[in-house]
């Protein structure tokens, strides 16, 4: 039988004991302080990062009067961060952008003020903020910048274009951004997909081979045999011209769908009539007719000749937007969408468009450069 021997330590290693003791104590005490620290900053919003870094550059006071700052974050974050510019990082409105920091960097050094950073930032892509930081510094930003669908990577034709037309600066940034100091169809954008908000126009064109979701049109709304549009719209169209009907009035189709060739054919017809300046000012060339996203209309009345002066064309007015349907030529638009007033063409949007289109007596052109165009 074993006896049980009793382990005694000899005196050195208590003693070695007790030093790690204290010595653990004393790291988890520093640890857990340390912790609180980081979840204080960490309480204001920022990352565990961020906290991190702004704890071991003793910035942790700086930060909490500073409070919750989601630049001063991304500062913090970041392998960019330059301890000189911390007062301007806190002043800067943030915007997502990876290279934030470092773009900010290059502007400081350009000589922008915080709040001009903040412009140029809020309106352009981080590539736009770049470049710009490369170029000469601009003196009048706000001039352009401060309005509120400015984009930075048309600064420069926000420029040309007020000093050549003396345009004032909402006026130069909306037509600007409407590429109206472009050229027609030249350096047009391809507009690839089909959607119900697409803009087709002389800057934006289609492709030969696009061709949208197709249904014959029915003879009853239809002026002629064999026409076709979009399955959608033109079930709008129908709903529209059954109310129309109740109110004692008839709508009809004249022309809807039209394919690249058949704007090829066009143009030349005209051609061959009018001469080559008629087709240029009134035909749009092959690829550029809104008739070809099959959600255009050219919508003639059954009781007068003459659209424009019948009753039908008061109606539509009134109530096209309704059915998803905007008035896409208005005559004080001709600036704006480049044609010349067609009271008869209808383009179908949508209900939620149309009627904004209708309650704010915007163009899609417009309506485009608010929303859509990202
Ligand atoms: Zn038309």
């Amino acid at each position: 039988m074993k006896v049980k021997k009793k382990i005694r330590l000899k005196a050195p290693y208590v003693k070695l004991l007790k030093v790690l003791g204290v010595i653990l104590v004393i790291v988890i005490a520093i640890f857990l302080f340390y912790r609180k620290q980081i979840n204080e900053i960490k309480d204001l919003g920022y990352s565990e990062k961020a906290s991190n870094n702004i704890l071991f550059n003793f910035k942790k006071d700086y930060v909490l009067s500073v409070g919750e700052n989601k630049t001063l974050n991304a500062a913090f974050e970041s392998p960019d961060f330059i301890e000189d510019n911390l007062e301007d990082y806190s002043k800067i409105d943030y915007v997502k952008q990876d290279n934030l920091i470092r773009n900010i960097n290059k502007l400081i050094k350009k000589g922008y003020m915080n709040s001009d950073i903040s412009l140029i930032l809020k309106h352009g892509s981080e590539e736009d903020v770049a470049s710009f930081a490369k170029r000469d510094k601009v003196k009048y930003l706000e001039e352009f910048l401060s309005i509120n669908n400015a984009k930075l990577s048309n600064y420069d034709r926000y420029l040309n274009y007020s000093y050549e037309t003396g345009e004032d600066e909402e006026t130069t940034v909306l037509y600007v951004n409407l590429n109206l100091d472009k050229t027609p169809y030249e350096d047009a954008t391809i507009v690839e997909d089909f959607s119900y908000d697409m803009v087709v126009n002389k800057y934006r064109g289609l492709n030969e081979d696009f061709v949208p979701n197709l249904v014959s049109i029915s003879e009853k709304y239809a002026s002629d045999k064999g026409m076709k549009a979009e399955k959608v719209a033109l079930n709008a169209f129908i709903k529209m011209a059954k109310d129309a009907e109740k109110a004692g009035l008839g709508l009809v189709i004249n022309s809807s769908y039209r394919s690249y060739q058949d704007q090829v054919d066009i143009a030349e017809t005209y051609q061959g009539l009018y001469g080559d300046d008629y087709v240029t000012k009134y035909v749009a060339k092959p690829g550029f007719s809104e008739h070809q996203t099959g959600l255009a209309f050219d919508i003639g009345s059954t009781t007068s000749n003459i659209f424009a002066n019948s009753k039908e064309y008061t109606w539509m007015l009134e109530n096209a937007y309704k059915y998803g349907f905007i008035l896409r030529f208005p005559q004080k638009y001709e600036d704006i969408t480049g044609f010349r007033s067609e009271p008869w063409h209808y383009r179908y949007v949508g209900t939620k468009i149309s009627k904004y289109i209708y309650e704010n007596d915007i163009t899609l052109e417009e309506y485009y450069a608010l929303f859509l165009d990202k």
